[in-house]
């Protein structure tokens, strides 16, 4: 089994969060269309990259597709609570940019044009769109086993992290689970699974791959999306340390005979108990919150027996602290006290809101409570959540000045403070540059490249400070010369 290890195995981790945002206009005579509202918030990041496909002074990248769903991908942070901060980030970037956009909008469509952006997953012509967790893993651990072992893991943890949804006949728990259609595959766009095995490792492809997670719902509530990541990092160790040592993790009997028909059953199950999910080895059913609390026990002991590589491995977080959360969190679910979760769960802040408001309007119609749910999700002109926050019934974790910060600032010890650092110098300088998660490149009057292929790597490296004087040197020249 899994002892404590002697060896330095090292389970610091990477995380990435990209985020697909709704954007739409109300408020004018003429209907307006989504892409329309998305160009005219990228204008500004078009007159300032020439693209609409750029990288930010805090390391992130934001971007917009054809299409109408702005995406923001969180640098590279070394900790959950780091991921949510510049996640956050993000959202007040969207924001600034909708309200910014939102004056020009007016001149064309009235004073009442108000710009909406939501954080949720599914559009009011129903079409769905994402939120991907991205984790570095260690190569070594075999596909086969993330499906087997992860997978009945990242579908009950939806009764934690589901963003709930109302539809015509009430309250889901998750707003993914209708559209995702298998387990995995590496295709994003002809459809859509769970987890994503396209190999873009953005580090040493020998060593690490980038696992892509596709089933998850973009959380307003800061509780849930810290408790989304942080739970998979520590479910993650388990399953690298038992693939290091090749032993049994103790996750083996989750595997589930139909992860689809498990995802969907759970969405619709507000009990987290009533759903029953056959076993892949044929030894009977299980539910959501019983495999929670597999997965809870088997990372409680490892976490005991590997104290201190695993505080080692969250620069900011405490695992303890995480798993008592996790272990309250799952208590109040089987208990039946949903109650105490309301302030940190977003499915259940909603179910609580939606309860109130039919109690207080009993006759109070499906179309409108759609409304009130996407208001929830609206971090431009939505008023839900932020009254939520602000007489304290949702739990927050961050202060709006930590928020604030990452807006301009990226994580200091990932190699995105390096990226960071340099598209901050070249855009002071007006200079031509490009950049992705692994390159930084200067492209006029000479072309200069540095590639940063170790995402924990944080120091200057001799070819990155070359990099960084050569935009001092050749920044101006490289404007004039475009
Ligand atoms: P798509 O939008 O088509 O899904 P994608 O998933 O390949 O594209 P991006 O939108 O560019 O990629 O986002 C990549 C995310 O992966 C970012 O949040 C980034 O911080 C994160 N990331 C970068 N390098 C690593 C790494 N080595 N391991 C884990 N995550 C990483
Ligand atoms: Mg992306
Ligand atoms: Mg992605």
């Amino acid at each position: 089994g899994l002892g404590p290890s002697s060896g330095l195995a090292g389970f610091s981790r990477i995380f990435g969060i990209e985020t697909e945002y709704g954007v739409s206009l109300t408020g004018s005579e003429q209907p307006v269309e989504a892409g329309e509202v998305a160009m005219a918030m990228f204008t500004p990041v078009l007159a300032r990259s020439r693209s609409t496909n750029t990288y930010l002074p805090n390391g992130a990248r934001l971007y917009l597709d054809v299409g109408s769903h702005p995406e923001y991908a969180t640098a590279e942070a070394a900790d959950p609570l780091d991921a949510l901060a510049q996640d956050l980030a993000g959202e007040a970037i969207m924001r600034r940019l909708a309200l910014e956009a939102q004056g020009g909008l007016q001149e064309r469509y009235g004073d009442q044009a108000r710009i909406h952006v939501y954080k949720n997953n599914v559009d009011s012509a129903g079409h769905s769109f994402g939120c991907h967790e991205n984790y570095l893993v260690r190569r070594f651990v075999p596909l086969p086993t993330i499906e087997a072992q992860l997978l009945p893991f990242l579908i009950s943890r939806q009764i934690l992290t589901g963003a709930g949804r109302m539809t015509g006949q009430g309250l889901v728990v998750t707003q993914r689970a209708k559209f995702l259609d298998e387990a995995i595959s590496s295709a994003t766009t002809r459809s859509r699974p769970m987890v994503n095995t396209r190999d873009e490792p953005h580090a040493d492809p020998d060593e690490f791959r980038r696992l892509h997670v596709i089933i998850g719902d973009s959380n307003r509530s800061q509780f849930a999306a810290f408790m989304k990541t942080a739970t998979t990092h520590l479910v993650l160790c388990v399953i690298e340390e038992a693939a290091r040592l090749g032993v049994p993790s103790g996750l083996e009997a989750c595997a589930l005979a139909d992860p689809m028909a498990a995802n969907r059953a759970l969405s619709g199950d507000l009990t987290c108990t009533t759903a029953r999910f056959r076993l892949a080895d044929g030894r009977g059913q299980t539910s959501a919150v019983e495999l929670q609390e597999r997965y809870l026990a088997v990372a409680g002991d490892f976490v005991s027996t590997h104290e201190e590589a695993m505080a080692a491995s969250l620069p900011s977080s405490d695992c303890q602290t995480i798993l008592k959360e996790w272990s309250k969190s799952l208590e109040a679910i089987r208990s039946g006290h949903m109650s105490d979760l309301t302030n940190r769960l977003d499915w259940l802040a909603k179910d609580r809101l939606m309860a109130g408001i039919k109690s207080r309007h009993p006759a109070i119609s499906p179309t409108k409570l759609k409304a009130l749910d996407l208001d929830y999700h609206d971090l431009a002109n939505g008023s839900i959540y932020h009254s939520m926050v602000r007489h304290g019934v949702m739990v927050t974790l961050l202060d709006r000045d930590t928020v604030d910060q990452c807006v301009d600032h990226p994580p200091a010890n990932t190699r995105a403070a390096l990226r960071g650092a340099f598209v901050n110098k070249a855009q002071e300088l007006a200079a031509s540059f490009s950049c992705d998660w692994t390159h930084l490149q200067v492209s006029s009057p000479r072309k200069r490249e540095v590639l940063l292929l170790d995402p924990f790597d944080s120091r200057p490296n001799p070819d990155y400070l070359k990099l960084m004087q050569a935009l001092g040197e050749e920044g101006p020249a490289a404007h004039q010369a475009l």
